[in-house]
């Protein structure tokens, strides 16, 4: 490839390209990487809207998986790069503007994730006990804007929509004990109100059928494994149309065809009166919620599928039936937030792009979940990252090769302002401080989870 690289030029020791990342998760972090690996001078300044780095790692994988939470040790040595700089607690549209932005640096690359929900679209969604799984997610994560959230467990019955690897973790933080919870880093909130949960049944509804269910095979699997629960489909769910047959021959559709099986192991069960249960249902659509002052039953329509392979979309068949409950989690996916200034695709909730270019010229750049929604695993985000920065590089001769201000411009940009930033230095001493609690509690770390509690333990800091 042809840098565009000369001496005096842009991304030379003179002239180092400078970019702002949005977002410290995966793709962010991965972004800078792909940065620092190119033969130019770079200067990357990562900017956080949390005190703390590390986005959906810290915040999104569950509390009991944390093999998934090692990639923050690459992420940690990736903030070691000469010329990286992150800055916690700035809001991009509120602390620092996206004109500012683009005035102290080349380009401007958003990894800023998708940080709200699709809506299921029926009446009484938001009825009290209905509740996204982005908010039960982040709350037992101990994420600071879902600290205040309440969840009322004492129903017996839970309903989770929606059949991908989010519905599963909702399903296994129910129905784990909290003796298997306690060692993890699960937030102690959490902890203490799931100590009184009363949730016993747990139904997961797929709109589709089992060959379409978006599980991780690995993941669907662990929920037959857990102590004091069961799980169950009916066999009657699992009888299958010629093109769901076609579908799981396909070799490249290994995991839908182990999922079928996994589902088939489950059709005979049995359990003790102790045990919990978790039921899969297929082929129902949510149509309505209804309760006086909660939630107390929803009514699901039976599905038929229609389509060719890979292409079948559930149609309604008239047919509905209740389910009573008093606790919903709606889990069909999250959508991206919109920014001003920045093209949003409504319908995607992503910003629109074309090979990470924004609206598809140069200067603004997408990575992760905003650039394609909210798809694949934390290691998806290292490719989709790196071909962004291709872009990016390629675009080189194409930017305003002015030298930029960087971390100073942006710094004088938000003194103006009224926020505390904080460094990777004050990640690291919040970072110790939370293994310190929780070493005390048995756990790999106990999270501050209020921003002004983090902001707190930095006033403590001896200086
Ligand atoms: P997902 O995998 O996209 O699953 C969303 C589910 O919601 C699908 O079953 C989808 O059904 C259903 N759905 C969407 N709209 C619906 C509607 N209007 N009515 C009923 N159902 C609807 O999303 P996710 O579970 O939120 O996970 C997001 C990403 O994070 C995924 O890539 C996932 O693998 C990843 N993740 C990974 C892990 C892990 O590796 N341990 C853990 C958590 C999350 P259709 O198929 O019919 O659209």
């Amino acid at each position: 490839m042809n840098w565009g690289f000369d001496a005096g030029g842009l991304g030379s020791a003179t002239n180092p390209l400078r970019v702002a990342i949005v977002g410290s998760g995966p793709s962010g972090f991965y972004a800078a990487e792909a940065l620092f690996k190119s033969p130019l001078t770079v200067r990357v300044d990562m900017i956080e809207r949390l005190p703390v780095p590390f986005g959906l790692v810290r915040y999104g994988v569950a509390p009991d998986h944390p093999k998934l939470k090692q990639p923050t040790l690459v992420y940690d040595k990736i903030a070691q790069s000469p010329g990286f700089t992150f800055l916690g607690n700035v809001t991009v549209g509120r602390d620092v503007s996206l004109e500012q932005l683009q005035s102290t640096h080349h380009a401007v690359l958003f990894a800023c994730g998708a940080e709200s929900d699709r809506r299921l679209g029926v009446p009484n969604e938001d009825l009290a006990g209905s509740h996204t799984a982005t908010e039960f997610v982040g709350w037992y994560n101990g994420h600071p804007d879902y600290r205040d959230r309440s969840f009322d467990l004492s129903s017996e019955v839970a309903v989770i929509i929606g059949q991908g690897n989010v519905a599963i973790d909702v399903a296994r933080i129910l129905s784990k004990s909290v003796d298997e919870l306690r060692h993890t880093d699960i937030a102690e909130h959490a902890l203490d109100a799931l100590a009184d949960s009363r949730v016993r049944e747990i139904h997961v509804v797929g709109r589709r059928g089992p060959a379409q269910a978006s599980f991780t095979s690995k993941e669907l699997r662990e929920l037959g494994e857990l102590r004091g629960c069961v799980t169950g489909v009916s066999a009657n769910d699992l009888q299958l149309n010629s093109a769901c047959l076609t579908e799981l021959e396909d070799k490249n559709n290994f995991n839908a065809a182990r999922n079928v099986e996994t589902f088939q192991s489950w059709t005979t069960h049995s359990a003790t009166a102790d045990d919990k249960r978790i039921w899969f249902h297929f082929l129902q659509s949510p149509v309505v919620m209804t309760g006086k002052f909660r939630l107390e039953q929803i009514t699901l329509e039976r599905n038929r599928l229609t389509g060719p392979p890979f292409g079948q979309l559930a149609r309604g068949t008239g047919e509905t039936l209740d389910l009573r409950c008093g606790l919903l989690f709606r889990s069909i996916g999250y959508r991206g937030l919109p920014l001003w200034g920045v093209p949003f695709d409504e319908a995607k909730g992503v910003f629109p792009n074309t090979a990470g270019r924004i609206g598809g010229a140069p200067g603004l750049y997408a990575a992760g979940w905003i650039k394609r929604g909210p798809s694949g695993i934390i290691g998806t985000n290292r490719a989709d990252a790196v071909a962004t920065v291709q872009s990016l590089l390629a675009d080189l001769t194409h930017l305003d090769s002015r030298p930029r201000e960087g971390t100073q411009g942006l710094y004088a940009a938000m003194a103006r302002g009224n926020s505390q930033v904080l460094s990777y230095a004050d990640w690291r001493c919040i970072d110790a401080e939370e293994q310190r609690r929780g070493a005390a509690m048995g756990k790999p770390r106990e999270k501050i989870t209020r921003v002004r509690d983090m902001l707190a333990v930095l006033g403590a800091r001896p200086t």
